[in-house]
C-alpha cells in the first residue's frame, strides 16, 4: 500500500495535472495527496493582506478563478467551483469589512488551495475528494497545526482505507472547529500522516526534480541523484536549499518506519532518492551556503565559568536568531548566523566579552553516515584545501556531517574540490 503526494508543480498546469493523473493510474495508487496548484497558497495570502488594506482584491480572485477554470475546461471536466469562488468572495469581503484578519481567518483563506485542486484531480481520476477539514485533527495552533494522531488516525482510516481518494494536503480542523492549515509546504506532512495511520508501505513525494543530488548539477555537471540516503543525511542537507523535504514533515512516515521516496511527475522512469530510517556507510553530498556571518565570543572569564555559553546563546534567542554552527575553547565560542548580526546584539555581549564578527563567508558542509568512521576523512579533506583559508570547522555529534567555514567567494571552488576528492 501506498500513498502519493504530488506538489505544486505537478498540480501547476492542465499537462502537469495529466501526469499526474497517468502515475496514479499506472501504478494503481490508491490514496493521494496533494498541494494547491502552484503559486496559489502565495497569492492566496496576499489577498487577504489586500483585502485587509481594503485594496482591491477582487482582482486578484478574478485571476485565480480564471486559472482554475481554465484547468477545468483544458481537461475536459465537468465540474464546477462556484461553490468555493462564492465562498472565497465572502471572506475576503468579510477580512475587507472588519479590517481584520485573524490567525483563523487566515488559515481558512488559505485551505481554499488544496480544496480546489483536490476537487480538480479527484474528478480527473473519478476517485473521491477527501476535505482534511474532516480528517486531520489538530490543535489550536494556527499556521502551524499540530495533529493529534489518534483522533486523525480513526479519521482517515474510516473515510480513506480501502477506497480511492485524493485528500487535501495542508488543511485540518483546529479543536475549536476551525479550519487551520500545517505550515508551509505542509502538505508532505499531510501526506507523512496519512502514511503513518495508514501503515503504508512506502511515502512517495512526487515532485518536479528527480531526487535528491550529490552536489549542485549548475556547479559540478558530475553531480548526480543519490539513489538512497538515510533520513538523518536527509535532514543534515535540509538546510542547504537541498529543499525537497523538511525533515519535521516527514517525521510522522520515518517513526513509522516508512519508506519516503522522493520521485519526479515530470520524468517518472527516474528512480528517484529513497529516504530510511536506516544508516548508511558512505559519504553522500557535498552543498554549500553564502551569506553566512561568524561572531567570535572571546572572554578570559570564560575559563572554567558556569553559564556562560549560556548567557551567550540567551541573547541570540531573546533577539530571534538561529545560530547553525558553533565551535568552541576554552576561552572563546564561535557561531555563525545566517542573518546580518544586529548591533543591539553585538553590544550585548560586548558587556561581558569581546566581540569579532566576520561576514561574507559560506558554509560548506560534507555529508554522510560515512563520516562516522571518519579516518583519513579529515585528512583527505583538508589536504585537499591546503591552499584555502578555513576560518572555523565542525564536526557534529551526529558525527554525519563535517561543517566549515570559508569566504564567500572561494565557496563554489571549495565545493568542486571538495565534491572531486571523494565523489
Ligand atoms: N500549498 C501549501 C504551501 O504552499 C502546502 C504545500 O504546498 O505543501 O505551503
Ligand atoms: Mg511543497
Amino acid at each position: 500500500m501506498l500513498v502519493a503526494k504530488f506538489g505544486g508543480t505537478s498540480m501547476g498546469t492542465a499537462d502537469s495535472i495529466r501526469k499526474v493523473a497517468a502515475v496514479v493510474k499506472e501504478r494503481g495508487i490508491e490514496t493521494v495527496v496533494v498541494s494547491a496548484t502552484s503559486g496559489t497558497t502565495d497569492q492566496l495570502i496576499k489577498m487577504g493582506e489586500i483585502a485587509l488594506a481594503a485594496g482591491d482584491w477582487a482582482q486578484g480572485i478574478d485571476a485565480l478563478v480564471q486559472k482554475h477554470d481554465e484547468i477545468i475546461e483544458e481537461l475536459g471536466l465537468d465540474l464546477s467551483l462556484e461553490e468555493y469562488y462564492e465562498d472565497l468572495r465572502k471572506l475576503l469581503a468579510g477580512i475587507e469589512m472588519i479590517g481584520e484578519l485573524s490567525a483563523s481567518a487566515r488559515d481558512r483563506l488559505m485551505s481554499f488551495g488544496e480544496r480546489m485542486s483536490s476537487e480538480i484531480l479527484a474528478e480527473l481520476l473519478d476517485y473521491e475528494q477527501v476535505n482534511g477539514f474532516d480528517v486531520m485533527f489538530c490543535d489550536d495552533s494556527y499556521g502551524e497545526g499540530e495533529v493529534d494522531f489518534e483522533r486523525t488516525g480513526e479519521a482517515v482510516r474510516e473515510r480513506c482505507e480501502g477506497k480511492k481518494v485524493v485528500i487535501t494536503g495542508f488543511v485540518g480542523r483546529s479543536s475549536a472547529g476551525n479550519y487551520i492549515t500545517l505550515g508551509r509546504g505542509g502538505s508532505d506532512y499531510t501526506g507523512a500522516i496519512v502514511a503513518a495511520v495508514l501503515g503504508a508501505e512506502e511515502l512517495q513525494i512526487w515532485t518536479d526534480v528527480d531526487g535528491v543530488m550529490n552536489c549542485d548539477p549548475r556547479l559540478v555537471k558530475e553531480a548526480k541523484v543519490l539513489e538512497e540516503m538515510s533520513f538523518g543525511e536527509a535532514s543534515e542537507l535540509a538546510y542547504f536549499g537541498a529543499k525537497v523535504i523538511h525533515p519535521k514533515t516527514i517525521q510522522p512516515a520515518i517513526e513509522q518506519n516508512i519508506a519516503v521516496r522522493i520521485l519526479n511527475t515530470f520524468n517518472p522512469a527516474a528512480v528517484g532518492t529513497l529516504i530510511k530510517d536506516k544508516e548508511g556507510d558512505s559519504l553522500k553530498s557535498v552543498t554549500y551556503k553564502k551569506g553566512i556571518t561568524i561572531v567570535n565570543i572571546c572572554s578570559s572569564k570564560l575559563l572554567n565559568a558556569r553559564g556562560f555559553i549560556a548567557r551567550i546563546f540567551e541573547v541570540f534567542a531573546r533577539n530571534e536568531i538561529s545560530v547553525d554552527v558553533v565551535a568552541t575553547s576554552e576561552v572563546s565560542v564561535s557561531l555563525t548566523i545566517d542573518v546580518d548580526v544586529p548591533a543591539a546584539v553585538v553590544n550585548e555581549l560586548e558587556e561581558f566579552s569581546t566581540v569579532k564578527v566576520i561576514e561574507d563567508l559560506a558554509i560548506v558542509c560534507l555529508v554522510g553516515d560515512g563520516i562516522r568512521e571518519s579516518r583519513g576523512v579529515l585528512g583527505k579533506l583538508f589536504t585537499a584545501l591546503d591552499d584555502h583559508n578555513i576560518k572555523m570547522v565542525s564536526l557534529g555529534a551526529s558525527k554525519r556531517n563535517i561543517t566549515f567555514l570559508v569566504e564567500a567567494e572561494e565557496a563554489q571552488e571549495v565545493t568542486k574540490k571538495v565534491f572531486n576528492t571523494f565523489f
